[in-house]
């Protein structure tokens, strides 16, 4: 469950803006942090109000970059009459402290508790902000595989990997894991509003949640649906996506998506089934046609559903490759 070689080295790729010195300058080190320093604010990114209870901070970028300082998931707030929660929780300690200042500007209530649709950090770096801000005990949610990997070699692999991609801007953050877990089934209410968690096995990693606000008809997905990027499929598997999609529609009366990245609404999860279904059975197709491995891109960008995401989607051309022979993988063992 580590980042793999392939994706750190995608990273690195992406790396090599600004000098560290550079950001050094004037920056006091954290309280408490001994030695460490602090990399700097990252900029506003305007919170957009989704429906009556859900805000998103949108990140424009699909990947990280010494530019964006980490940038590069949306980080969800649902505000209830008796608090707020994050899902999700941005890239960095620094990432964590833009999304709260933009929360302060539609509300002045505090932030109650985080949720982690998953252990990619991305997702929950930015936990150490929300600790920060409204203290210790603030209980961070996750299910307990996604914890576990956390508190283990993911949680470092992940934190290096951002300072790496990030060229240090993301200095400072520390590894605050989950501390509450979670399955399907369980519920918070915030008064007005509930977040009722689901959780259909695989689909983008083996522990993703995704959480419904039935009040709004919105369910925030997390990686289990992407607008216009194309996911990590590394621990995650295409068919166990295509069944989380499909139970999630059957078990709630959702209108609007709202993906880890990219924007929310009701197209997400055309886009999103639609590239997967593509892409899984061009390679079931190939498998069964005796396509080797190398083959197995040329079939899947045969597919109308896959080819015309090409132009639109964030990363494409450094990915799809990859991911396609993940899916093949998949479809090959599928048919035994
Ligand atoms: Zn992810």
């Amino acid at each position: 469950m580590a980042i793999t070689r392939r994706g750190v080295l995608a990273g690195a790729a992406a790396a090599g803006g600004l000098p560290l010195t550079q950001y050094n300058l004037c920056m006091p080190a954290l309280a408490g942090d001994d030695d460490v320093i602090l990399g700097p604010p990252v900029k506003d990114q305007p919170i957009r109000k989704l429906s009556e209870h859900v805000y998103m901070v949108e990140a424009p970028d699909g990947f990280p970059t010494p530019e964006n300082q980490g940038l590069m998931s949306n980080i969800v707030f649902i505000v209830g009459k008796e608090g707020v929660v994050v899902i999700d929780s941005g890239a960095s300690l620094q990432i964590a402290r833009m999304s709260i200042r933009q929360l302060q500007t539609v509300t002045k209530a505090p932030v109650v508790g985080v949720f982690n649709t998953h252990y990619h950090g991305d997702h929950w770096l930015g936990n150490h902000g929300f600790v920060e801000a409204y203290g210790a005990s603030i209980p961070i949610y996750a299910m307990a595989g996604t914890r576990t990997a956390i508190e283990g070699g993911t949680g470092t692999s992940w934190r290096d990997a951002m300072l790496k991609w990030t060229n240090q801007a993301s200095s400072g953050t520390r590894i605050i894991p989950p501390g509450k877990d979670i399955d399907h089934g369980f519920t918070l209410s915030l008064g007005g509003a509930t977040l009722r968690i689901h959780h259909y096995g695989t689909a983008h990693t083996p522990f993703d949640v995704a959480i419904e606000v039935p009040e709004d008809q919105v369910m925030c997905v997390g990686d289990i649906m992407m607008d216009r990027r194309i996911a990590n499929m590394e621990d995650g598997s295409y068919q166990g996506t295509l069944d989380a999609i499909d139970a999630l529609i059957r078990n709630s009366k959702t209108a609007a998506w709202v993906p880890g990245h990219g924007d929310a609404g009701a197209k997400v999860l055309d886009w999103q089934r639609s590239l997967f279904q593509g892409i899984y059975e061009a390679c079931t197709k190939a498998v069964k046609q005796g396509v080797p491995l190398e083959g197995a891109l040329a079939v899947a960008m045969k597919d109308p559903r896959v080819a015309d995401k090409a132009a639109e989607t964030k990363g494409w051309a450094s990915n799809i490759g990859k991911y396609v022979s993940i899916a093949y993988l998949e479809a090959e063992q599928a048919q035994f």
